[in-house]
């Protein structure tokens, strides 16, 4: 379901065809939203790893004491 934008959001005028910014007013084109999204998602995803990581080999480690 990629639906591509032909127009700015913002300023109304024509976008470069998979642009992630306006050229004309800078304004995030909604495919560029939607990966900066995704883009949080997966680092949340992989902060959220590291921690339980952490608190995995914490607790290993506490236990094999
Ligand atoms: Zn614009």
């Amino acid at each position: 379901m990629e639906n591509v934008q032909a127009a700015c959001d913002k300023c109304g005028s024509a976008l470069v065809p998979n642009a992630a910014y306006c050229e004309r007013c800078g304004a995030r084109t909604r495919r560029a939203k939607r990966l900066v999204g995704l883009a949080i998602r997966v680092e949340l995803v992989f902060f959220l790893l590291v921690v339980a990581l952490v608190i995995g080999f914490t607790w290993i480690y506490a236990v094999q004491k």
